[in-house]
């Protein structure tokens, strides 16, 4: 007898439309001696099958849904089926790349991220973290990668009941530096290096691969001054500086990410100067940039994530607008602005009005020349919504 998760009355829908979670507000009660991580049924009410998925209790979603099909068993064949059609829908081209995205490649739960000949996952639920093993030799037979990096340091395994986990999971330990290519605006292949064991997420910002190309492609950029706000390890800079841009001032916080931001501008053959590399809090560096008078031609904001709870979305709205504000007073009439939120629960209207009312207080009228998203490779379900969490806007700033 299988578990079965039985829901309240009348709250089947979300499941008949094929959202894959289960919050614990509508579950009546669980019949059956329940392994946490385990594959349970949900069911209605009044006992028919509406899908199958895997259990936590301890975490607000009860039930992560993996099959709609009551005849699917959850086993080997399954995982593997699964990964082989999440990564067969991978482009071959470029080097570094989302092969699992979660959820939307009907994986919840679990990341997968390629950088050359090396993986690195996340399973950043119970579920996940059960099986992460037996996933992690299927990915090696699938992928021939020379080895499988676990990164699940990550806050949100804590609503799990998980503590955080990294190391290597099969095959070899990758090596502190992978180069990767990734293709740039007029097609060139532009070089940079990810720590997969220590960078940001799995190493590297994947989701804003296409955005880099996207931005360097404006004849904005040509010959300009570019400022990089919150560069990380300065790909944006790169990108423009390829496609012709005079010069990329490079803003982050974080000192360590500067000096790879120095070394990846180097390493695709251009002066780095220290004076272009500037360690400090990009709302403090604005306003200085701002009383100094300087000006550029492309401003690019890609800040963290602001909103981590409903909670904040007012606070977090407030710092978005402050940013925009300023980075358009420093923008030379005609520049643009590429500025990009992170925060799924902002959502892309909530944004534009954001960017709206910087550009009212800022005293400029802009157009929006480009709506930006995540790369493809992290696709979004359309039954998972919540998936789409990265927006970002072009905007010719007169
Ligand atoms: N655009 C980058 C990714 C940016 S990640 C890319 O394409 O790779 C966000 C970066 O913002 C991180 O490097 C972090 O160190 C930096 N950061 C966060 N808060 C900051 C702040 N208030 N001032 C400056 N940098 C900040």
């Amino acid at each position: 007898m299988p578990v079965r998760v039985v829901l309240k009355p009348g709250r089947e829908k979300p499941a008949r439309l094929r959202h894959p979670w289960i919050f614990s507000g509508a579950v009546q009660r669980i019949d059956g001696d329940v392994i946490e991580g385990g594959i349970a049924d949900v069911v209605s009410a009044q006992g028919e099958f509406l899908a199958r998925g895997y259990v936590n209790r301890r975490s607000q979603i009860t039930v992560r849904l993996l099959t709609w099909d009551e005849t699917e068993s959850i086993d080997t064949a399954f995982w593997r089926s699964r990964l082989e059609r999440a990564i067969r829908a991978r482009p071959e081209a470029g080097s570094a790349c989302r092969l699992v995205n979660a959820e939307s490649d009907g994986l919840p739960g679990l990341v997968v991220d390629r950088y050359g000949a090396w993986i690195v996952v996340q399973a950043l639920t119970l579920g996940i973290e059960r099986i992460k093993q037996e996933l992690a030799d299927l990915l090696g037979g699938l992928t021939k990668a020379s080895g499988i990096y676990e990164r699940s340091d990550v806050d949100v395994r804590e609503k799990e009941g998980l503590p955080q986990a990294k190391g290597c999971l099969h095959g070899e330990e990758p090596p502190s530096e992978i180069e990767i290519a990734e293709r740039g605006a007029a097609g060139q292949e532009l070089r940079f290096l990810v720590d997969v064991k220590r960078g940001h997420k799995t190493g590297f910002y994947l989701d804003q691969s296409e955005n880099r190309r996207k931005v360097a492609a404006l004849e904005e950029c040509k010959d300009a001054e570019v400022l990089n706000l919150f560069s990380y390890t300065g790909a944006f800079a790169c990108h423009a500086l390829t496609a012709g841009a005079r010069r990329a001032v490079n803003v982050d916080s974080s000192a360590e990410a500067l000096a790879l931001a120095g070394r990846h501008v180097e390493l695709n053959g251009f002066a780095a100067r220290a004076e272009d590399f500037v360690e400090g809090d990009v709302f403090g560096v604005l306003r200085r940039f701002r009383a100094e008078g300087r000006v550029f031609d492309v401003v690019i904001a890609d800040p963290p994530k602001f909103v981590h709870t409903a909670g904040q979305i007012e606070k977090a709205s407030r710092a978005y607008k402050d940013l925009n504000l300023v980075s358009m007073q420093i923008l030379r009439p005609g520049g643009c602005l590429a500025t990009f939120s992170c925060s799924g629960l902002v959502s892309p209207d909530l944004f534009q009005k954001i960017v709206f009312g910087a550009a009212l207080d800022a005293g400029r009228d802009a157009q929006i020349v480009e709506k930006l998203s995540q790369a493809s490779d992290h696709p979004i379900l359309l039954s998972f919504p919540e998936a789409e969490y990265l927006k970002g806007l072009v905007c010719r700033v007169c």
